[in-house]
This record gives structure tokens, sequence and C-alpha cells, in this order.
């Protein structure tokens, strides 16, 4: 039996007001796919209004077509139709940057479908006969003054996390001494044998000199990474640091938006720990194979998320299967929208660790019902026609009720 795709909804959710905090969870991007009345669900890590824009604008010329343009009518029985359409994505949208951000989400989508109709987890289609459990560190911005990091630290050990990472916030911008105050505080959180992560958010832009003013303190509290110390494709900064370091080890890579980013960050960059987010590097499938390569190399393979429990099933899919890359990004004070996403939640086992759940697709259930409250409303019109106008979460929950009785 053939499927072929007929539909992708984008539903575009926001908190009541989004600030300049670097917490990616205030608003979201689902996105609903259909084939032959078979539904997958996907979620983007990206602009929600640029993402839509891209799935429907007009087409510019033949290397910058909508993403549209390469998804609907696609045939979908087999990861390969997946891996098919991601490439027909990349040639006719190569001049489209928001593309690979747009396509993150239905490609999630369509390996959740795939799995609901085949009825394996996705991690099965992958080809790994089992999933391990993973390590999850909390996931937290840096307090604005050490106490506040002590307090917040402290607060996810209580919950029963072993690791708790701490970015963002002013960390990086004053001075080494009050950096230094704050890693101090953030490793008496977690206490001697927790296990403390840096995440610097890209701080010091390409200045390796900035970085290397930090490295005495980051090892001296015994951060496991410093996380994008700089932009993203500053390959040889990245290196430099590396080469400096005695045992912090570099990490990056969640702004990866394609494969060869992901593999020159391993190459050029001398990352210790390979952070890939599947809603941005175009899915699961170009996720899965950065963690191969990440394997083969001896450099661990890590998930990046900050959102829903969609997004963190997805992103475990890729290394599922690889026991020993053990260790899991788990989002630990998200905003309730995110929460709100999914009826149930990756809780930690008695054991404080997580496993990619062994129900079929990606393991998770929308909530609909929940995200009435969140809608933003979206018509993009485009010479007095519309050509995006959005679909209605609250009639899929009544359509799922209907269904459901
Ligand atoms: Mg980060």
């Amino acid at each position: 039996m053939t499927m072929r795709i007929d539909s992708v909804d984008f539903f575009y959710l926001s908190m009541p007001t989004v600030t300049l905090e670097a917490d990616g969870s205030q608003d979201a991007l689902l996105v609903r796919v259909t084939a032959d009345g078979h539904v997958g669900w996907g979620e983007c890590e990206a602009s929600p209004l640029a993402s839509i824009a891209a799935f429907v604008a007009p087409r510019s010329h033949g290397a910058c077509q909508p993403v549209s343009a390469s998804v609907i009518g696609e045939r979908l029985d087999s990861p390969d139709d997946i891996l098919r359409i991601a490439a027909l994505v990349q040639h006719n949208s190569m001049d489209l940057l928001q593309a690979a951000h747009t396509f993150s989400g239905i490609e999630i989508a369509l390996w959740d479908l795939l799995g609901r109709v085949r009825e394996e987890p996705v991690w099965r289609l992958l080809g790994y006969d089992r999933a391990h459990a993973k390590t999850p560190y909390a996931s937290v911005l840096f307090g604005d003054t050490p106490q506040e990091t002590l307090d917040k630290g402290r607060e996810q050990v209580r919950r029963g996390f072993r690791g708790v990472k701490f970015g963002w916030g002013a960390f990086g911008a004053g001075s080494p001494a009050d950096d230094a105050d704050q890693l101090h505080a953030a490793r008496e959180a977690v206490g001697e044998d927790g296990l403390l992560f840096v995440d610097a958010g890209q701080v010091w832009g390409s200045d390796t000199d900035a970085a290397l003013a930090r490295l005495a303190s980051l090892e001296a509290v015994r951060a496991t990474w410093i996380e994008e110390p700089f932009e993203a494709s500053e390959y040889d900064a990245h290196a430099r640091l590396a080469a400096s370091a005695r045992t912090v080890r570099v990490a990056g890579g969640e702004a990866s938006h394609n494969e060869a980013m992901a593999r020159n960050l391993v190459d050029y960059g001398k990352v210790g720990f390979l952070q890939i987010d599947t809603g941005r590097i175009g899915g699961i499938g170009p996720a899965h194979r950065a963690a191969r390569y990440a394997d083969a190399r001896e450099v661990t393979f890590v998930n990046h998320t900050f959102t829903s429990h969609l997004a963190l099933s997805a992103s475990l899919q890729p290394y599922a299967g690889l026991e020993h890359h053990a260790i899991c990004e788990y989002p630990a004070e998200p905003k309730q929208l995110a929460l709100d996403i999914t009826t149930h939640h990756l809780a930690l086992d008695e054991s404080g660790t997580v496993t990619a759940p062994e129900r079929p697709g990606l393991g998770v259930d929308v909530d609909a019902d929940a995200l009435m409250q969140y809608e933003r409303v979206i018509d993009i019109v485009v010479d007095g026609r519309s050509v995006f106008d959005s679909p209605r979460i609250g009639a899929i929950a009544s359509a799922e009720r209907r269904i459901a009785s």
C-alpha cells in the first residue's frame, strides 16, 4: 500500500508574554502531518512565523521554492522516502535559509507517522534494537547573582538530577572574576560528586582570549564541558580553546542546521561533545547520522532540547541505541506551554534516568485541548489571496474526541 502526504498543518503557540530571556520554550511551532488518514506530530525549534512563511512563500526561482513544494503529495512508505523528501527540500529550497528549520518539524512528524503505522518506536525504525537509559541533566539559566545560581542549582538537585547545566544570563559578559563567582556557586549547588556543565551561549563571538580567561576557573570547578563558547561556525576558535584545555571539553552543535555543520564542529572545531537539536538540523534522520559520525570519532553525542516532551522524545531517538552516549539534556524549567503540549511526560525513573519511549512513533500524544489557550492566529495574504490561514487546534481536539467516542 502506498501512502501519500495529504496535509501539513502548522500550529503557532505562545505564552501570553514572550520575554528577552534565552528560553526557547516561550513559544512553539507544532506540525501535524497526515497521510492516508494517518497522523504524525513534530515540532520545529525555530521562529514560528518565519518557519510558516518558508512553507507557503511564493517561489522566488527554481532553487528557492517553498518547502511545501517538496512535501505535499509525496509518497511515504518507508524511512527511505523521508530521506528522499529531505533531499528534495535541500535541492528545491537551497536558497531559502529557513527551510531547514521548517522541514525539521515536518521530518519529525513523518517519522512519528511511520512509526505509528508500523507500530514501532522511531528508534527501532532507525535500526536500534533497544533504547538505553540516559542520565539527564537539568538545564537552567544562570541566576542574576551567584546566590540565585546556587538556589536554582540546589532546587534541581533536590528534584533528583545528578547533573545541572547553567547557561546564558550574564555569564561571560562581565569580568572573569564575576564568572568565577558564578562557577563556584554552581559547583556548590551540584555538590562534590554532581556533574556540572556550563553553557556560554556564544557570548564570546570569535574572541578566543575571552574564553581562555575563564579556562582556569572552569577547570577549578571541574566543569565537564564549556558549551557554545563561540558562534557556531567559528571552528578555529573552538579548536584553539580545545587545544588549551586540560580537563574541560568544548561542546557545541545545537546551532547546526545541516549535517555538514555538525561534522565540521567535530573535524575542525575539535569538540568533545556534539549536541544536536533534531528540531533544527533537519529532523531525526540527519541527527541520527551526526550521532553515528560522532560515535565513530570518539566524540560524545548529546541531544539538545529546551522545550516540550514531544521535542525531548524526538531528540532522544537519534542516539537511543548508542549505549555509551549516555548524557541527556532535560528541560528542567520550561514554560507551562511546553509542558502542556503532551498529555504525559518522560519522567525520570527511580534511578534518575530517562529512556526513549517504547510506544509507537515518538510515544507521546499531543494535548490539543490544553493548547487552545496558547493559539496565535496567523493569516498570510499575497495579492489579496490567503496563502496561510491558521488551522485551529480546537478543531483537532474535537475531531479527536469524535474518533475516541
Ligand atoms: Mg546551549
